[in-house]
């Protein structure tokens, strides 16, 4: 059974009484342990792909299931329990809050889960360490550079075992260094961990990192490629 099944998605919106159908029957399906990149011109659809994957926003008619549990149908309070169970998000602009350190802000989905003082600073460090930042655990963000930031948002993103890490532009606030260490971070943390990932990227250096290229068009998937990746020598 694949993690994410998308099946001909449409998505209206309505502003001012006037139609809009940003996403026109869209269809695909994620396997477990996947690394997908989504590409596409300013306007295609991708944020709304990206809402509705993240249980942020309901379909206007089609199917998605996300690890066998139809979405589409789903009130507001079951949508924010699946997000909190199955799905770390993090974003081009970080989203940390700036009056709480690191470990803080590690621990905070912990904190809307219910799990114990204890147990939640014991998985923030893990969580921390695997990004590498133990050592700024008591920084706020201000005192952190744009990537520490970003790496703080990816260990609040896993730190409930979420399988489905979303990310929309991780790398569009981020020098190109510092955006290439985000993505082998990402990219180390699928192949160690198994954590699905869907990224949208406007940038083609960033996409090369993903197994498999969806590209998104007026509300549609113009090409949906995996590459297979051999390791060429000179
Ligand atoms: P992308 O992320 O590829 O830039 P979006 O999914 O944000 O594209 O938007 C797709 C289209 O839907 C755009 O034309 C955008 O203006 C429109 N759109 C997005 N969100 C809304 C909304 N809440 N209300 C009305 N139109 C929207
Ligand atoms: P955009 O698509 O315009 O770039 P973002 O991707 O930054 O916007 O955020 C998309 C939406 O998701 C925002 O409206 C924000 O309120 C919402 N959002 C961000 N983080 C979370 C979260 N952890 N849980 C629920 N909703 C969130």
């Amino acid at each position: 059974m694949p993690l994410i099944e998308v099946e001909d998605v449409r998505k209206v919106y309505r502003m001012d009484g006037v139609e809009f159908e940003a996403l026109k029957g869209v269809s695909f399906t994620v396997d477990k342990g996947e690394f997908v990149i989504i590409m596409g011109p300013s306007g295609s659809g991708k944020s709304t792909i990206m809402h509705i994957l993240g249980a942020l926003d309901v379909p206007t008619s089609g199917r998605y299931a996300l690890d066998g549990k139809e979405i589409a149908n789903m009130t507001r309070d079951e949508l924010a329990h699946v997000r909190n169970r199955n799905i770390g998000f993090v974003f081009q602009g970080f989203n940390l809050l700036p009056r709480m350190n690191a470990m803080e802000n590690v621990e905070l989905p912990m904190l809307y889960a219910g799990v114990s003082p204890k147990e939640r600073k014991a998985k923030a460090n893990q969580a921390l360490e695997l990004v590498g930042l133990l050592e700024w655990a008591y920084h706020r963000p201000n005192q952190m550079s744009g990537g520490q930031q970003q790496r703080v948002a990816i260990a609040r993103a896993l730190v409930n075992d979420a399988p489905l890490l979303l990310a929309d532009e991780p790398t569009g606030s981020l020098d190109s260094k510092t955006g290439a260490q985000v993505m082998e971070m990402l990219q180390s943390l699928n192949e160690t961990r198994g954590i699905t990932v869907v990224l949208v990227t406007h940038d083609s250096n960033i996409a090369k990192y993903g197994k498999r290229i969806i590209r998104v068009l007026d509300g549609l998937i113009s090409s949906d490629e995996s590459e297979e990746k051999e390791e060429k020598q000179v």
